[in-house]
């Protein structure tokens, strides 16, 4: 299982424009929170959760931890 985190992006559909970051599995379309955000909106690795987390969604964050009990810094697994 791989995550990352998909933005969500500002209802004008600038995908620049962060509202908030979610967690998808692998490359979903559908957070863990159960939102549905778009193809086009940024991507990050999961590994950036805590770079920036006054934009996190939090039930994604809650849900993230459960289903990664530790952040995969030292656990190099293969992308894709
Ligand atoms: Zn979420």
């Amino acid at each position: 299982m791989m995550h990352q985190m998909r933005a969500e992006t500002d209802p004008t559909g600038a995908t620049d424009s962060v509202v908030s970051w979610h967690i998808v599995r692998n490359a979903d379309l559908t957070a863990l929170c159960g939102r549905e955000l778009e193809a086009a909106a940024p991507l990050q690795d999961a590994t950036r959760w805590t770079v920036d987390p006054d934009h996190n969604c939090h039930t994604c964050g809650a849900l993230f931890l459960r289903e990664t009990p530790y952040l995969p810094d030292e656990h190099d697994e293969q992308a894709g």
